[in-house]
């Protein structure tokens, strides 16, 4: 209510700006009418400047470098906002910012856009808050996508994003480049740890969770929420060489069947903007395809928000795709393929060139002001017009002790024991331990790329009170419990001999795996082989015989296999955030009971990169033997320090027509000794079908906890869709037949009957 009376009496102040009296000022006015308005008094330039979207580094001072300190540049600012009408600004500068600084800089930002040009549109802010703000200082930092897609549990997905609004929001940030929807199909692929990995029911649900986080769930669209983006549209995540922007082969079937769920469950979901996918399909530049940005985006799957290109990907198109002879023939096509808003990021000629396309008749104005409709609605739907300001009462509440909870619960329940031999772990508090590994003493593989820097790993950025694994043990055990020796950097050898002489006075070891995190190109590898010295340290250390604990800090699956057989417990830990040395501490010494599981395949070889959901003709050995499919571990695989058991499945029919909802119910007892969380994996196979069926797929999910000796009874409801699959035609359809349900080790079959009308037609 008092944010109500704030917005009202705001708008009355800004009344008296200078489009008071006009009726796109009025609240009570629908948001098409006053964008609508609006729109009808702008200039073809001050149009295009709604479609430009700059860095913040184009209008600041240009001294750069850690530790510099920021300043925005007001002639730059204003070349940009007066002279350009320029409509949006992105990003950080070199690193997060303290909140003050956020609040400084969006304020005079505002202030320009609102007081200084014509029609005083404000400024909508964009930013990458992929796992917390992460750009603020003091900000909540989450485990990274994959981590909480691991938890299998929605609630992380969407409370992560709820705090990720609040503290940017706090800042004056309204727009947010989250969630990342790309179906992560290769392990190689250096954006693999910010997706909610490689299976499309599994990103589908999380997505559509923290999409709700950051928007709210539309009732009342409080004070908290920011745009979400889903990103990178569409078949981002599956280069074939694996490397980051580089050619995607996907035929359309498989462009629908794997790679399309997630986004449209976002539309559906009313998500606000869409993000480009930088790469090509099939040798068409996506930030050149009316297929995809228009026929499908808009035509079939009825998005109406904003459409933003990737970074100065329409430029791109002539520089780097060469698919446009020039700058000018590039911006043509990137805005008649679909696009709204190009982050240029640094230059103008995007304006330049498409005021002169206009104007020469090669695109309409018409077409310029369906995207200018889109954006000015968004900014009135976020209420930028009525408030374009930090909002000084959320930035009491960031970093509060509800969030860094949320945090440390998401990170705990993401925690993936994967093996444990003879039960070493839980390990008992009077371990003597020695700590070694590069993740061991360092907080930038805790966190992954897009923390406090771009790539993640300049620690000077951290909070001075963010503990290490080291400091974690050594809080948990004491300082003498805990030996500590670095063993390896990420690719080098340190001081071998002092590591395995050390383990004489221990009872077990741990090693920190990690990986130096990257994103986007510079996380590009040549494979997935963990590096040799890392590989070294550990094979030096099982010879002395002492059990071993592998704790993993990864991109993405890197190949142990040569370790994992002498490693007795080895725990997936992700990039589990700013209490991510807490949560493995938890789990290593037994407070917390490990629940995570895979969302991905763990590759055992750098040349088998099979997923779950892999076909008949995959499990095939060179001697036509049926045992190929050998991951290192499955996807949905995760230990626990007690044991379930699942019993009693039942399906409500054995027989049933498409349009028939089939229930399920089947019962899980904790048979341990300890309190425990299951993830129930509902899978469905399709027996025979005219397109090769995967042998299973992940159709539903819940997370339960129960009690030792508990046991719960568990419903799911399927429906047509969850049965049908792509067709041969490129359109779904649900094949009448046999079908096979699998939850835990139970199974039971049900056929589906033909329906009096033909099937194709039933969708
Ligand atoms: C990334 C996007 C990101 C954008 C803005 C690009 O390089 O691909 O995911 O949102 O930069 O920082």
């Amino acid at each position: 209510m008092k944010t109500r009376i704030f917005r009202v009496t705001f708008s009355i102040f800004v009344l008296t700006s200078l489009w008071a009296a006009e009726g796109y000022a009025q609240l009570s006015v629908s948001l098409d009418k006053r964008a609508e308005h609006l729109l009808s008094k702008m200039t073809l330039e001050e149009k295009v400047g709604q479609m430009t979207q700059v860095t913040l580094k184009a209008v600041s001072n240009t001294q750069e470098g850690s530790g510099s300190v920021h300043t925005l540049d007001d002639a730059k600012l204003k070349h940009a906002l007066v002279k350009y009408h320029t409509g949006s600004i992105l990003n950080v500068w070199d690193a997060a910012f303290q909140l003050e600084h956020w609040q400084q800089i969006i304020t005079r930002i505002q202030d320009v856009a609102t007081q200084e040009t014509r029609l005083g549109i404000p400024i909508i802010y964009g930013i990458d808050a992929v796992h917390g703000h992460h750009f603020l200082r003091n900000a909540t930092v989450f485990p990274h996508n994959l981590a909480i897609a691991a938890t299998w549990d929605l609630k992380h997905a969407e409370i992560s994003n709820q705090v990720t609004a609040l503290e940017a929001k706090a800042c004056g940030l309204t727009w947010n480049f989250s969630p990342v929807l790309d179906v992560a199909r290769n392990p190689l692929w250096s954006r693999f740890f910010e997706t909610f990995g490689e299976d499309p029911y599994l990103v589908t649900e999380m997505g559509r969770a923290a999409i709700l986080g950051l928007q709210g769930h539309g009732v009342d669209s409080g004070s908290d929420i920011i745009a979400a983006t889903a990103k990178h549209f569409i078949g981002y995540s599956a280069p074939l060489t694996g490397k980051d922007r580089t050619p995607a082969w996907i035929p359309e079937r498989m462009l629908r069947e794997y790679f399309l769920p997630p986004f449209k469950a976002a539309f559906d979901a009313g998500v606000k903007t869409v993000m480009v996918n930088s790469g090509e399909i099939n040798g068409v530049p996506v930030h050149s395809s009316h297929a995809l940005l228009t026929d499908l985006l808009r035509d079939e799957l009825g998005f109406t928000g904003v459409v933003l290109t990737d970074w100065e990907d329409v430029l791109k198109l002539h520089s780097v795709h060469r698919v446009a002879a020039s700058e000018k023939d590039a911006v043509k096509m990137a805005v008649l393929a679909g696009i709204d808003m190009s982050m240029t990021p640094y230059t103008f000629t995007f304006h330049d060139h498409l005021v002169e396309l206009v104007r020469e008749g090669e695109i309409s104005e018409d077409r310029i002001n369906e995207s200018v409709r889109r954006i000015l609605k968004l900014k009135f739907d976020l209420g930028l017009f009525d408030n374009p300001y930090p909002d000084t009462k959320l930035a009491a509440r960031i970093g509060q002790p509800s969030f860094h909870k949320a945090s440390l619960e998401a990170a705990q329940d993401a925690m993936t024991l994967l093996k444990n031999d003879k039960d070493l772990l839980p390990l008992s508090k009077q371990a003597n331990v020695l700590l070694t590994g590069p993740g061991a003493a360092s907080l930038p593989p805790l966190h992954g790329g897009w923390s406090y820097t771009w790539q993640g790993t300049d620690e000077s950025f951290y909070p001075k009170d963010t503990r290490n694994l080291l400091q974690a043990m050594r809080g948990e055990l004491g300082e003498n419990q805990v030996t500590y020796l670095p063993g390896a950097s990420y690719s080098e050898l340190i001081d071998i001999d002092a590591v395995v002489a050390a383990t004489k006075k221990v009872d077990v070891v741990v090693v920190a795996i990690a990986e130096k995190p990257a994103v986007e190109q510079p996380g590009i590898i040549e494979n997935l082989d963990l590096p040799a010295a890392q590989i070294k340290l550990v094979q030096a250390l099982q010879l002395t015989g002492k059990p071993i604990v592998l704790v993993l800090l990864e991109n993405r699956p890197r190949i142990i296999r040569t370790i994992e057989k002498d490693s007795q417990s080895i725990l997936m830990a992700y990039h589990p955030g700013m209490f991510g040395a807490d949560a493995i501490v938890d789990v290593l010494f037994g407070d917390v009971n490990p629940s995570g599981k895979l969302p991905f395949t763990y590759p055992r070889y750098t040349g088998s990169l099979e997923h779950y959901d892999y076909k008949g003709s995959e499990s095939q050995t060179s001697a036509y033997a049926w045992t190929a499919y050998n991951p290192q571990w499955p996807f949905g695989h995760g230990l626990s320090f007690t044991t379930f058991q699942y019993s009693n499945l039942k399906l409500d029919k054995s027989e049933m027509y498409p349009d028939d909802l089939l229930k399920v119910s089947v019962t899980l007892t904790n048979t341990g000794t300890r309190s425990g969380k299951e993830s129930v994996q509902l899978y469905v196979s399709d027996l025979f079908a005219s397109v090769t069926p995967s042998v299973k797929k992940l159709r539903r999910f819940t997370k339960i906890v129960l009690q030792p000796g508990e046991s719960k009874t568990v419903e799911f409801e399927l429906h047509k869709e969850d049965l049908s699959f792509i067709g041969r035609d490129n359109k779904p359809v649900l094949e009448p037949g046999e079908f096979e349900l699998r939850v835990g080790q139970l199974t039971s079959r049900f056929v589906v009957k033909a329906a009096s009308l033909g099937f194709k037609e039933l969708f």
